[in-house]
């Protein structure tokens, strides 16, 4: 099968050849259906994650259908979403609905194969089967991106209808999707991008106010404040994002361009009973959500379609900035 294989920390990830290992007992093989980049993809090749042995198949957001199966719950034809992560279902996280932050988890593209592939074994765990008709964009972000920010905003962040949430990297895959998962819940939303440009490009998801510039905090102070920041940049907007929250407002740090540390005026925080969560990854309840949200109508998947075989210039848009939404890769 055709996969997106990265052969060494720090190289540039090439289409080759690999031939799909066997199939073990409580994992099924699926035929991927879309496999989307995200920034983690970036990070992984730039070598951030320990965990990641190469040779490796990149890619964690996918969906698919089960063309071979060991698991006694999928059978041949089913489709299905996916955590972008294995568990071990028994430790104290797993066991409080946590499992996103479990030891013993393993991630596709990283510890395991991932989805940038014709076909990807998985193991049955991961896996929600799909009711109904879904577009199958939204299906491979369902969790990683709606997902994880529906377990940001709503499981760590508390949103409750009428909050102010403000988004940085608005017209971002993260950011984009972001807005339209904070409307569902029935908060004010503030989008923050950088461009006129870009903010044409966000109003196609109706926020209620999109600040462009660089004085976007002060322009939410006089919005009022957020109750919650969804942080999907990171170091480059981390201080205006702190300064734009409301006294005992939330800011919850779902991604980070650049890994470098920020500074922290502790007597801002306490001052104003501020919170500084992280956000890692969703959870099956929040990968249930966003199906849910979908079929109400609320979400839907924006981005770009790009043949699997374009990844180089795929990882290059996505790395300068120059993607709108979500990057979708279609698998031969
Ligand atoms: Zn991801
Ligand atoms: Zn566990």
């Amino acid at each position: 099968m055709k996969a997106v294989v990265l052969r060494e920390i720090g190289s540039e990830p090439m289409i080759e050849d690999v031939e799909p290992g066997e199939l073990r007992e409580g994992w099924v093989r699926l035929k991927v259906v879309r496999s989307a980049l995200c920034y983690r993809d970036l990070l992984t090749i730039k070598g951030f994650f320990p965990q990641a042995k190469t040779p490796l198949v990149l890619g964690h957001e996918f969906t698919g259908e089960v063309v071979d199966s060991k698991s006694t719950r999928f059978r041949r034809g089913d489709r299905v979403v996916a955590l972008p992560y294995t568990y071990c279902g028994r430790c104290e996280y797993c066991l409080t609905g946590r499992e996103n932050l479990c030891r013993s988890r393993e991630w596709y593209g990283e510890h395991l194969y991932g989805s940038h592939a014709e076909y990807i074994d998985v193991r049955e765990e991961s896996l929600v089967p799909i009711e109904g008709d879904i577009d199958p964009n939204y299906a491979s972000i369902a969790s990683c991106v709606v997902g994880m920010v529906i377990n940001g905003l709503w499981q760590v962040g508390g949103v409750e209808e009428g909050d102010k949430v403000l988004v940085t990297g608005a017209s971002g895959g993260v950011g984009i999707h972001a807005l339209q998962v904070a409307k569902a819940f029935g908060a004010e939303t503030i989008a923050v991008t950088r461009s006129e440009e870009k903010a044409r490009f966000i109003e196609t998801v109706k926020p209620d106010h999109i600040l462009v510039g660089d004085d976007w905090h002060k322009e939410a102070k006089k919005l009022g404040g957020a109750d919650i920041v969804i942080e999907t940049v990171g170091e480059p907007t981390f201080q205006k994002s702190l300064r734009s929250l409301k006294w005992g407002g939330r800011m919850v740090v779902i991604g980070n361009v650049n890994v470098k540390p920020v500074e922290l005026q502790l007597g801002l925080i306490i001052l104003r009973q501020n919170m500084i969560a992280g956000d890692l990854s969703s959870t099956k309840k929040s990968l249930y959500k966003a199906l849910q949200l979908y079929r109400k109508g609320l979400i839907r998947a924006v981005g770009t379609e790009m043949p699997l075989d374009r990844i180089g210039e795929a990882l290059e848009k996505m790395e300068k900035g120059l993607s709108r939404g979500r990057i979708f890769l279609v698998p031969p």
